[in-house]
């Protein structure tokens, strides 16, 4: 009985040295994080969705279609999926009920693919939910899961790859938490099973399978002239004036032409990013924002704005050089079609891009 008293005091004498112990490496870490944040460490850019020699190896094809199609609809990287149905079942080969009761292609509980609030569902998620509600996606709607009938054959199979698939991916997708591409990939594979060492498997799998990270700024040749870039190098076309349009302003010009889609848009001069996300605004139901876009203060009361991105260009507060890549034409936002929306900002105001780009047209 004494001893256990004095056990008893020693551990929470430990308690405030156990705190500061912790305090200090926290300090620490954040020091390391902080130190190593300059501005080269930020990745970016994003994972190539081409296939690597290894995922071209592992990958049996025939899955393939359903990764692309479910992480398209999603917004899931397809190689994602590969990693995950490789590491939970080693692609469909062993499909059997794990020790905690999770089945099919993918590896469900039955609790997350009908719902938690299917009445027998608590603890991990073995719900023991009869067949019948389990593949029926009126149940599943009813009861808030994330099984999908990907196949379209009015059931929702955890053991057809197809909906185990696109369940998978809507699961992940609910999951993308973080800044960064990295930080959401992880957040998700954590969010498909909660241990630190199936994240790591996974994503080293998953890095293995992409052919690596696009960065964004590699450069490409396009035409400068005296310290001015112009932007889209993959053409000259421009298919829109600054002026009224439509019975509005239109603020910018337009440039596209056809197989503009995925190229590099780059810097018209040297400046720094002030601006890099989605630009979301709806008129009368539709959307009318830029979408995906990027702005760049070039000092001197000058901006420029590039919009409709095809996916976040690169982050607030880099520094960009004349003609450096800072994202690709895309179709986000208020667009019909692939192309950039370029403003110059003079002072606070748009005004007509051609006489500051005129000298790059020829
Ligand atoms: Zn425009």
């Amino acid at each position: 009985m004494k001893k256990m008293l004095v056990i008893g005091s020693l551990s929470i004498g430990l308690i405030p040295v156990l705190i500061v112990c912790c305090v200090v490496f926290v300090l620490l870490m954040v020091a390391v994080i902080v130190g190593g944040n300059n501005e080269n460490a930020f990745p970016s850019g994003s994972f190539s969705t081409d296939m690597s020699v290894i995922a071209e190896n592992e990958i049996p094809a025939e899955f393939i279609p359903f990764y692309q199609e479910a992480g398209e609809k999603y917004g899931i990287h397809w190689l994602l999926l590969a990693s995950i149905h490789r590491q939970e079942t080693n692609f469909s080969q062993n499909k059997t009920v794990s020790s905690a009761g999770a089945i099919g292609a993918m590896q469900f509980m039955d609790c997350t693919f009908v719902g938690w609030s299917y009445p027998t569902c608590n603890g991990l998620g073995n719900g023991g939910i009869p067949k019948d509600i389990l593949m029926s996606p009126a149940q599943i709607s009813k009861y808030g899961g994330y099984g999908v009938d990907g196949n379209g054959d009015g059931k929702a199979d955890p053991w057809n790859e197809e909906d185990a698939i696109h369940s998978a991916a809507k699961y992940l997708s609910a999951n993308m938490k973080g800044s960064t591409e990295i930080d959401k990939i992880q957040a998700a594979i954590f969010a498909y099973n909660h241990s630190s060492q199936y994240v790591n498997e996974v994503y080293d799998r998953f890095i293995g399978y992409t052919d690596g990270w696009e960065e964004f700024d590699g450069s490409v040749a396009t035409t400068i002239r005296n310290g001015k870039a112009w932007p889209v190098p993959y053409t000259k076309q421009i298919t829109s004036h600054f002026g009224p349009r439509w019975g509005r302003e239109h603020k910018g010009i337009d440039i596209a032409v056809n197989g503009v889609e995925g190229q590099p848009i780059v810097a018209f001069t040297e400046g720094v990013i002030t601006r890099s996300e989605y630009n979301l605004i709806y008129s009368d139901g539709k959307e009318v924002g830029w979408g995906w876009y990027v702005r760049i203060n070039h000092g001197d009361g000058l901006e420029t704005l590039y919009a409709h991105m095809n996916k976040q260009g690169v982050p607030v507060g880099k520094k960009v050089k004349t003609g450096e890549v800072i994202g690709y034409v895309g179709s986000t936002g208020g667009s019909t079609g692939p192309h950039l929306h370029l403003e110059f900002w003079i002072n606070g105001v748009q005004k007509n891009p051609i006489p500051y780009v005129q000298d790059l047209l020829n």
